[in-house]
């Protein structure tokens, strides 16, 4: 791969070489990937990038650490859309919004960015089996990509993870471990399990390759936005993997001279479980927390890509936001109802801490943001009817409907 330098560690500083199987330091830190820019930037411009055909996210593969020839993924991620909604702008009282629908990708969450990059460097690697822990949707992705791939998966859950998940998970044929447990635990035990048996290592916070997946959602963002940059972009964040990815994205296109400023991150979680957010307020160490919400994708308690994830929120001199179980799903609704955009709860927490940033009046009428909807709703159905409720449920007779319309104080006259 000529245009990409090595793995560095963002503790330490040591180098490594870019091989398939790279994972993390000797002295426990995670590897960042280098590029040469000034080499992509006598491979790509913004004219060859506007011809290409490609509506994936392998049409960014000279900023991907991916060999030039290498085979695109069998499923199609990446080139979700981008809708501006001016409605919920002006009911926020902000500038201009958009939404980044994520939720669009192949098993439907952000989390397919990565699958499809770990796929990529585990055939390179000529490994046939790959594992991950998630806390569903770096599962389902990995389990979907692999089985498109030909590869097979050992996948570790919490026994919490919804239903939807799971079946997805069934239906791709991987080979589930559901552990009675939290998300640390799991993530504990399918680390013993690889050390073990030598699979490929999906946990995006060892493979330094999966952040640089999940990098092609700003790179869209940017190219879909014809290059402005806007003042934020928000985003869930749970082991803090994708924010460190959207971020380096970014910094990408800002060191190839695509963009000429850098956005600030909104980094939105759950405030039932926060340790990162927590640290950038305090100013403190990140600590464990307990896993007390209902957005399960985001309810990581020790998170494992922390050291990035912090560098991102604190480099882009960007805001943090913590929302309650209950402004999650207010958001879930305001998304549905003003946008026609189902995410799954940690998919619209991004949103949820936008519209908190605006009741606060700390973001508002002269600002620009981007927010991204990490996962789709129907993963999670149960949350969804719990959030906006039951529909009216009768018998195949006129007279009943006139009364439940009536009832319900619906007029339709
Ligand atoms: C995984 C996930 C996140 C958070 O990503 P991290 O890398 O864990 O921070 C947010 N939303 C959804 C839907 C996810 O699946
Ligand atoms: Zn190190």
């Amino acid at each position: 791969m000529k245009h990409v330098k090595y793995g560095e560690c963002v503790k330490c500083g040591r180098t490594y070489p870019a091989v398939p199987d790279l994972t993390t330091c000797e002295c426990g830190g995670i590897l960042d990937i280098v590029y040469d820019y000034a080499y992509i930037k006598t491979r790509l411009t913004k004219e060859i990038l506007a011809a290409r055909q490609e509506r994936s996210m392998w049409r960014y593969r000279e900023l991907l650490p991916v060999e030039e020839a290498a085979e695109p993924s069998p499923l199609r991620v990446g080139w979700s859309p981008l809708y501006e909604e001016p409605r919920l702008a002006e009911q926020l009282g902000l500038k201009r919004l958009w939404v980044k629908d994520d939720g669009q990708n192949p098993t439907a969450s952000l989390k397919d960015r990565a699958s499809a990059m770990a796929v990529a460097k585990a055939r390179e690697a000529g490994a046939e089996v790959i594992a991950c822990s998630s806390t569903g949707n770096a599962a389902s992705s990995l389990a979907g990509n692999a089985a498109a791939a030909g590869l097979s998966t050992y996948i570790f859950v919490p026994s919490r993870a919804p239903k939807g998940k799971v079946a997805q998970l069934m239906t791709f044929g991987a080979t589930v471990i559901s552990v009675q447990g939290s998300y640390e635990e799991t993530f504990e035990l399918s680390k013993q399990a690889i050390d073990r048996w030598g699979w490929y290592n999906r946990n995006a916070a060892i493979n330094p390759y999966l952040s640089e997946g999940k990098k092609t959602v700003s790179l869209e963002i940017m190219e879909q936005l014809n290059w402005q940059v806007p003042d934020y972009i928000a985003i869930s964040v749970g082991d803090g993997c994708t924010i460190a990815g959207l971020w380096k994205g970014l910094k990408d296109l800002y060191a190839i001279g695509f963009i000429e400023k850098l956005p600030r991150l909104i980094s939105a979680q759950a405030e039932g479980c926060c340790p990162l957010n927590r640290a950038v307020e305090t100013g403190e160490e990140w600590r464990p927390m307990e896993e007390n919400t209902l957005a399960d994708s985001i309810a990581v308690g020790v998170p494992r890509n922390a050291d990035k994830a912090l560098a991102a929120i604190r480099e882009s001199n960007g805001l943090t936001v913590s929302v309650s179980d209950g402004e999650i799903m207010a958001a879930q609704k305001l998304l549905g109802r003003t946008c026609g955009v189902f995410g799954e709860p940690a998919g619209v927490t991004g949103m949820a801490g936008v519209k908190k940033l605006c009741q606060r009046g700390v973001i508002g009428k002269n600002d620009t943001v981007v927010s991204v909807v990490t996962g789709n709703g129907l993963k999670d159905v149960a949350n969804a009817i719990e959030a906006c409720g039951e529909p009216i449920t009768i018998p195949s007779d006129m007279d009943r409907l006139l009364a439940a319309f009536a009832e319900n104080h619906i007029s339709v006259d």
